[in-house]
């Protein structure tokens, strides 16, 4: 069988799991409580930025995710706006990332005025590599009084940003030694790893914080929403007290005690997330029944599907490709056919705004820019129909 016959069998395989018609790449599904719990929010007149479904949405997340606090947001960009303002991140400090990755990321660096570094992912988790973290500190960085410095542009090393891509954990374990031993805070980008664990420990509560996304195309969804994990009490009052204009708690009195951001989760979306946060665990065992599918028809094919590690979830399924013009010929075919496949994001690097950053190579980022593919990862709708909260 040649790769495109095999690619056409793959795409026979999505429809038979997923049905009929358009399919999505990943659409969200309401199959419990969220009805009812927006209905009785209406009804209740506290649709806005007060309202108990804020607090029990953060609650129901940080028990899930065992973090002691979770402070929720407008949405993942801003969470990770705050955090890492939070983590002591200012003008003209730079932090390293990977250049595999939403803009997100990027963006909420640049709204403080900071520099990305971009590190090399490995080929494996598609996410930030800490050998070429290391690799990159022992060559760049030097540890100073006040913290550790870029040799060559004199910068200040402020934060390290791992991304879970696709919900498949980065080696996260060996990454927060090495931010340990440099003395760099690390803030990590779980907006796509909800549900994923390493060990018994969920992504996103490895570093001093980690940031969620809700937004309509993630695992769960407020209609967009996010949230700020940590363990530290002190920072996460501040991150509430800073994403809600920063005003003192007074019964009567407005007095805001620094600029603040109107960072806050309405009610309404919040009541969204509790209804969401009791259908996850049944999603997700949807979920990882199709990646199943997905892998077991792929090692038939011959086709190289990411597998997410025993304890991960993937947000988004994905294959990798021979090279970019056998990729280019399947994204056409599959959208031609009304099946939703998306390459993965251009390299930050490659983007306007960040193509100043200094980079270390990116090897395989580049690799993976050319080959990897996302194919259909919705809970497909006959399915969604039969779960119960
Ligand atoms: C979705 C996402 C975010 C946050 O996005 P919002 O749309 O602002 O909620 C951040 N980082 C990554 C990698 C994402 O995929």
């Amino acid at each position: 069988m040649t790769t495109q016959q095999a690619l056409e069998e793959l795409l026979s395989e999505i429809r038979v799991i997923h049905g009929d018609g358009d399919i999505p790449l990943h659409r969200p599904v309401f199959a419990g409580n969220e009805r009812r719990y927006l209905v009785e929010c209406i009804d209740s007149n506290f649709v806005s930025s007060v309202g108990a479904r804020v607090t029990e949405f953060e609650q129901r997340v940080a028990a899930y995710t065992g973090c002691a606090h979770a402070v929720a947001v407008v949405n993942g960009t801003a969470a990770l706006h705050v955090a890492l303002r939070l983590a002591g991140v200012r003008r003209n400090d730079e932090v390293l990332t990977q250049a595999l990755t939403f803009v997100a990321t990027c963006n909420a660096l640049a709204y403080i005025e900071a520099h990305a570094v971009f590190v090399d992912v490995d080929r494996d988790t598609l996410g930030l590599s800490p050998s070429a973290l290391g690799s990159w500190l022992r060559t760049n960085a030097e540890r100073r009084a006040g913290g550790t410095y870029n040799r060559s542009t004199g910068c200040r090393i402020a934060a390290c940003v791992p991304m879970h891509t696709f919900g498949h954990p980065c080696r996260i374990e060996e990454i927060q030694s090495l931010c340990a031993e440099w003395g760099i805070p690390l803030i990590e980008d779980a907006a796509e790893s909800l549900g994923s664990k390493v060990g018994d420990r969920h992504t996103g509560s490895f570093g001093l914080m980690g940031t969620l996304s809700f937004n309509g195309n993630k695992v769960i969804t407020t209609g967009g929403g996010g949230m700020i994990l940590t363990n530290d009490p002190a920072r996460a009052a501040r991150a509430k007290h800073l994403t809600t204009t920063a005003k003192r708690p007074h019964a009567w009195e407005f007095f805001h005690d620094e600029v603040g951001y109107n960072y806050r989760l309405p009610n309404l979306n919040a009541a969204l997330g509790c209804a969401q946060m009791e259908m996850l665990p049944s999603m997700l065992r949807v979920k990882a029944g199709i990646a199943e599918r997905y892998a077991t028809a792929c090692e038939r094919l011959g086709i190289h599907y990411v597998k997410a590690p025993p304890g991960a979830a993937s947000w988004l399924h994905s294959i990798v490709l021979d090279d970019e013009s056998q990729r280019d010929w399947f994204l056409k075919v599959s959208n031609e056919r009304k099946i939703m496949t998306r390459p993965i994001w251009r390299l930050m690097s490659s983007l306007p705004a960040f193509a100043k950053c200094q980079n270390d190579g990116l090897a395989n980022s580049n690799w993976l820019e050319q080959r990897v593919v996302n194919i259909p990862s919705s809970v497909p709708d006959h399915i969604a129909r039969t779960l119960t909260p």
